[in-house]
């Protein structure tokens, strides 16, 4: 199973966000959307950054409120993993364990072509191990009977 297959089920909508926009603008970016982050980009589909929920902890936990009215430029993730639409969904799921985070961008000739949670992705394994389970129990139930 490929990554544009998860893509096929969910779209390729992807919030970005510029680095100049506020903290706060972020989280109000965030709740409307009903999303863990947001992809900043100067434009033209470009992945410049990535933010998310963490960050915006992480950075009110050190240094307070006063983050807020500071740009997302200054807490988000700058070298950001990305995969291609024909990359495995298994290859993912261990990118984002091994990485510990649970959003990747996926890109096609440098330019967003979607994103991908670790909850999609988790989606779409089940999907298909429930497949391949029941393809091997018809496969021996034949067999025996
Ligand atoms: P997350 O688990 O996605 O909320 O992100 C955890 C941390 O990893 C945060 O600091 C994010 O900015 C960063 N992060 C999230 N996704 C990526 C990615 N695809 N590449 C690099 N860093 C990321």
């Amino acid at each position: 199973m490929r990554i544009s297959d998860v893509l096929r089920d969910k779209g390729d909508l992807v919030v970005t966000v510029a680095p100049d926009l506020t903290v706060q603008d972020l989280l109000t970016t965030l709740a409307e959307h009903r999303i863990g982050a947001a992809v900043v980009s100067t434009g033209a589909g470009s992945v410049d950054g990535i933010v998310s929920e963490r960050d915006i902890v992480r950075a009110l936990a050190a240094r307070g409120a006063a983050v807020l009215t500071e740009p997302v430029a200054g807490i988000a993730t700058s070298h950001v993993r990305t995969v291609r639409p024909d990359a495995d969904v298994a290859d993912v799921e261990r990118l984002m364990t091994e990485h510990r985070f649970r959003h990747v961008p996926v890109v096609v000739n440098d330019r967003l072509a979607g994103i991908v949670s670790i909850g999609d992705v988790v989606k779409k394994r089940i999907t298909e191990l429930e497949v391949e389970t029941s393809a091997l129990s018809g496969y021996i139930t034949g067999e025996l009977s």
